[in-house]
């Protein structure tokens, strides 16, 4: 709605309504994966024992996300295809691996494909997905038990805010040394972006206060963010430096 009272959107002649297609609502195990529906919304996310369980990262985005009346409507496969830089749950999908499920009828018959989340958002509203296809779910591999997670938002107040930052952390950790490290920021260019000298600063590494120093550099050097009324770029970089180090001393 806001974007179409902008101006940016205009309704399409036909409309399609998604809600009574069964397969795209609910969260189910499918064996190492998650299949989240695209249809489920943030509050169903929050209340799933399986994303409590598997992925706590989504849980905390979707608790953050807006107000209690858009968490009742809004869903994953909408803020997927929305594709804002800033949409809470693309960060911890990033730093989850996840793959989106997309589907289509094209002469009657049903086809799908999978696209590494990594490749599906190609710019600020853009994604990979075709006219035709719309987004079936969100599949989320199962990681081993007990892994870090963390997501972390920065607004201008606590509620019904749009992200200046976000920042997604997911990490092994064994015997205190991380693995398996992904870590992706929202808002600060033009897609979500995975943290890969922020990664290589923490792989293999015990978190002590020199490594958590040299990752929150990284970060700050690799992201590129623009400055608009919600912040400066030079804030945000700062924030993504300082934020980063926080959620880093949170696993110590
Ligand atoms: C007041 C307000 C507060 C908000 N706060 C936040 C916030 O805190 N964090 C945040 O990330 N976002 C926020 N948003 C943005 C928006 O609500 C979210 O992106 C939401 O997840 C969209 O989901 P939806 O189901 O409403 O999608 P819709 O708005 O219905 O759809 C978004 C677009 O995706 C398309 N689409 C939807 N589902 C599919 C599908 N399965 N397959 C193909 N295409 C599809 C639609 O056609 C449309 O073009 C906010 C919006 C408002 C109005």
């Amino acid at each position: 709605m806001p974007q179409s009272k902008a101006g940016r959107v205009a309704f399409e002649p036909l409309l399609l309504g998604l809600r009574r297609i069964p397969e795209l609502h609910g969260v189910a195990r499918d064996g190492d994966s998650l299949r989240i529906g695209a249809l489920v919304t943030m509050t169903e996310l929050m209340e799933s024992a399986l994303v409590r369980a598997h992925c706590p990262i989504l849980v905390e985005a979707a608790d953050q996300f807006a107000s209690d009346q858009v968490r009742n409507v809004a869903t994953i496969g909408g803020n997927v295809c929305n594709a804002s830089p800033a949409g809470d749950t693309l960060v911890p999908l990033l730093a989850l691996d996840a793959e989106v499920e997309l589907v289509a009828k094209p002469n009657g018959l049903l086809t799908g494909r999978r696209v590494p989340i990594g490749e599906f958002f190609k710019g600020p509203g853009k994604t990979l997905r075709a006219r035709h296809e719309i987004v079936a779910a969100l599949r989320v591999p199962i990681g081993v038990p007990g892994r870090f997670m963390r997501f972390f938002k920065l607004g201008s107040r606590p509620a019904l805010d749009i992200s200046a930052i976000s920042i997604g952390v997911c990490a092994r950790r064994d015997a205190g040394v991380l693995s398996e490290v992904r870590v992706a920021f929202g808002a600060v260019a033009p897609v979500p972006l995975r943290g890969r000298a922020t990664e290589a600063a923490l792989e293999g590494r015990q978190l002590t206060e020199a490594v958590i120093e040299t990752a929150a550099a990284a970060a700050r050097d690799e992201v590129h963010p623009i400055d608009d009324f919600r912040a400066s770029a030079w804030y945000r970089r700062e924030m993504v430096h300082n934020m980063l180090k926080k959620v880093l001393a949170d696993a110590t």
